[in-house]
């Protein structure tokens, strides 16, 4: 057998400042448990790290407007967070794997404990003494109370007027109405949130900034050693940060809710570590706290074991680290996170841009895949925690069995594109896919099988297993595993749970042309002919059996609780979740029996009724807006007559009205600048047709000199957002084609049009 390999697996840490909803478990939460589930029953060795995180302006703002303590807000959702996370069956608990500690184990923390601040203020220290911080003067909006004293103001403090749409309630670095992002001092209006009518003005603040245009080249090195790992989305979105350009970013900000700074002096009073610094490292200090807490009576290494799962080895295989995350938060886990790991490795090493940081023996490892989900949406809107836009996965619990969520977001997990969660869908998909292919099938098999039963107290079965006269059966499944068990690698979950419901429905096939309920009874003229049909038709029941324990194991990572219940009534002993993987085609196994009939896995939804609820909670909701959003579910309908086409794997289908809204125009270049403060940017100026022309950034400098873009023809977007690309103002985009390899070509056209005409 193989050496078992290390593999860590992390979870983006939620914020402990309200209750999960289903858009986190399809997006961040479920995607991990399968693949620990996964991995664990290929005998490897996972620690799984994650927690709440619990500082940060997010939390205060709550904590304010509620009345209460930041502390109490912390406490209160970091126990229902977990509480929900371990009811949805998530690996959470226990803390050691059940192989043993050296197979690992998980630890959902809190960014509150206070050995996670020694590390964080410790790897703080290191890396301002190695030099890879720099102090820059911020200008922050200062909140001045009556006697003279006050505080600055951090971003989502501030409101004020969108200087783009006018938008009355826009935060203070970004529009949430129409998503621009500004410096503070371009919003209009400016006031603080908390006290609207409290004097404010702009200050000079002083901060630390992680140099991380030190780690630019060596990014682009360790980017391109996953590329064919990584999903679209993740390349496109790291590509994007890195053609930007990487600058210094902020790592204290001021603000009393965090991570004290580790300095001496009255001016770091009222300053603490910036969330982002802190809660990112979560990953590797939840590690370290395992192995304190967990490790160090019973593992070889003692307090060291988390080094197993953390540090490049001298010998041996390296271990695997993936991250689970949304698309919203991706370049902090391939840009920043890396860097700072990369910064950690070499707080003793004089280091500069041209350096090739990437780790070697002994250092922290970097990240081989992250596999982050696009969005689920609710009823074709975005999740929302803010505008309690929702369904809480706390209150979902309360009325429906883990395995059906489970199962319903797994088959329409958010991989390649934003998917759906609405009510007509999933009480569609429980009924007729979980319950009636699979549930069906499992349930057939023992209810045939306990009418044949004599009492012997054996499975009345086992007197006609003969896999010789089985047919294709054993080669379709025996493919089967090996197409889940790849798509499983790939992080293709959806289609590896496709995969087990194909076997599910092999085995109703199977079923329906052996017709095993006609041999039950013996009829009084049986004849040789008969006993020679009985012996082939409960020769494929009894096969039924076997499949419905392939079943268990290979869905165990999906429906771990169904699948352990239908292990217990196959009569076999132990868990499932640590059968390996492999032994899901060993079919010289005994076959096991309880002498029971067995109740069915799951209850049939109602969608009439279920509808009826949400409708009485819609109402309970909107009459008391103080309700705790733990135990109302609100969600939506979907819009009735509407024919929904779904899309193929990989293809996000837009609608053609949605198409049309993009306006595309031709231009020709007039001239080509250098970006004054971006080193892949152009600032090229377009005559498109209109007096005045117009500029647009484009990151173009890597594929083309400013000799070869002047006079072109080309193609661009006319009506897209204006937005202020490194203080130049960007109105439009230019078209390209990207071949993915560093090949960029400028879409340009055929022959002679005036300028500004439509492209359609
Ligand atoms: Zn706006």
């Amino acid at each position: 057998m193989e050496e078992p390999e290390y593999v860590l697996i992390c979870v983006a840490w939620p914020y402990a400042n309200g209750p999960l909803h289903l858009g986190h478990v399809a997006g961040c939460y479920l995607p991990p448990d399968i693949h620990l589930r996964f991995e664990r029953a290929l005998g490897n060795r996972v620690l799984l790290v994650s927690g709440s995180d619990e500082h940060g302006t997010p939390i205060t703002v709550t904590a304010e407007q509620q009345g209460v303590k930041p502390q109490d807000i912390v406490d209160k959702y970091h126990k229902i967070n977990k509480q929900a996370l371990l009811n949805l069956g998530c690996a959470w608990e226990p803390n050691i794997d059940p192989r043993g500690i050296e197979y690992g184990g998980a630890l959902f923390n809190r960014t509150s404990d206070p050995r996670h601040k020694r590390y964080v203020q410790e790897n703080f220290l290191a890396l301002h003494k190695a030099g890879m911080f720099e102090k820059k003067t911020m200008h922050q909006y200062y909140e001045i109370r009556k006697d003279g004293g006050g505080r600055f103001l951090p971003d989502r403090y501030i409101e004020g007027t969108c200087p783009n749409c006018e938008y009355k309630s826009a935060r203070g670095d970004q529009c949430d109405e129409c998503g621009t992002t500004y410096e503070a001092s371009e919003l209009l209006s400016p006031h603080s949130k908390m006290n609207p009518n409290a004097e404010i003005e702009i200050r000079d603040t002083e901060h630390f900034f992680f140099r991380l245009d030190l780690f630019q080249k060596s990014l682009e090195l360790h980017s391109k050693d996953n590329w064919d790992d990584w999903k679209t989305n993740v390349k496109a979105m790291t590509k994007n940060w890195l053609d930007m350009g990487l600058r210094p970013r902020a790592v204290t900000r001021d603000l009393d809710w965090g991570i004290k700074l580790p300095l001496e002096g009255d001016e770091w009073d009222g300053k603490c570590v910036y969330v982002w610094f802190e809660a990112v490292q979560g990953y590797y200090t939840c590690a370290r706290i395992w192995s304190e807490e967990f490790a160090e009576q019973s593992h070889p290494d003692g307090n060291a074991a988390w080094e197993k799962w953390w540090k490049n080895p001298e010998s041996g295989t390296q271990p695997r680290h993936l991250y689970f995350l949304g698309k919203d938060n991706i370049p902090f886990h391939t840009v920043i996170w890396p860097a700072l790991i990369m910064g950690l490795n070499n707080t003793d090493n004089n280091i500069s841009a041209d350096s090739d940081l990437r780790p070697g023996i002994g250092d922290l490892h970097l990240e081989d895949n992250v596999p982050a989900m696009e969005f689920l949406m609710l009823a074709g809107g975005q999740f929302s925690k803010s505008r309690k836009h929702a369904v809480w996965l706390p209150a979902f619990l309360d009325r429906f069995q883990p395995d059906t969520l489970r199962y319903y977001l797994s088959i329409n997990m958010p991989e390649n594109h934003d998917t759906d969660f609405n009510w007509p869908d999933f009480v569609e998909k429980v009924n007729n896919e979980l319950i009636g292919t699979y549930g069906n099938f499992v349930h057939r098999v023992m209810t045939l099988a306990a009418r044949l039963d004599e009492g012997a107290g054996e499975n009345p079965l086992t007197k006609y297993n003969d896999l010789s006269i089985m047919g294709t059966e054993i080669d379709k499944i025996t493919e089967l595993h090996s197409k889940i068990t790849a798509s499983l690698q790939k992080h293709r979950y959806k289609e590896a749970l496709r995969g087990a419901m194909n076997i599910a429905q092999l085995g109703n096939q199977m079923l329906q042309e052996a017709t095993p309920w006609k041999f039950l009874t013996e009829p009084e003229d049986a004849n040789d002919e008969w006993y020679t049909s009985r012996d082939i038709s409960l020769a494929k029941l009894a096969f039924g059996w076997r499949i419905s324990r392939t079943l268990a194991i290979l869905t165990q990572p999906f429906i771990p609780f169904s699948a352990q219940q239908l292990w217990d009534n196959l009569g076999l002993a132990g868990e499932v979740s640590q059968v390996s993987w492999g032994d899901a085609l060993n079919w010289d196994i005994a076959m096991t029996w309880t002498g029971e009939v067995p109740k069915p896995l799951f209850t049939k939804l109602d969608l009439e009724e279920i509808l009826e609820q949400e409708k009485q909670l819609a109402e309970q909701s909107t009459t008391s807006d103080s309700q705790d959003p733990t135990h109302g579910v609100k969600g939506g309908k979907k819009k009735e007559n509407e024919i929904m086409i779904e899309a193929p794997e990989g293809i996000t289908y837009l609608e053609f009205d949605t198409f049309l809204k993009v306006e595309l125009r031709t231009g020709r270049i007039t001239n080509v600048e250098e970006h004054p403060n971006a080193d892949k940017l152009y600032v090229v100026s377009i005559d498109d047709g209109t007096t005045e022309g117009r500029t647009v950034c484009a990151g173009l400098k890597p594929y083309y000199s400013i000799e070869e873009m002047e006079g072109k023809a080309i193609v661009f977007v006319a009506n897209l957002q204006p937005r202020k690309l490194r203080g130049v103002m960007s109105e439009g985009m230019l078209l390209a084609a990207d071949d993915g390899n560093d090949n960029v070509k400028l879409i340009s056209i055929d022959g002679e049009i005036s300028v500004g005409s439509l492209v359609r």
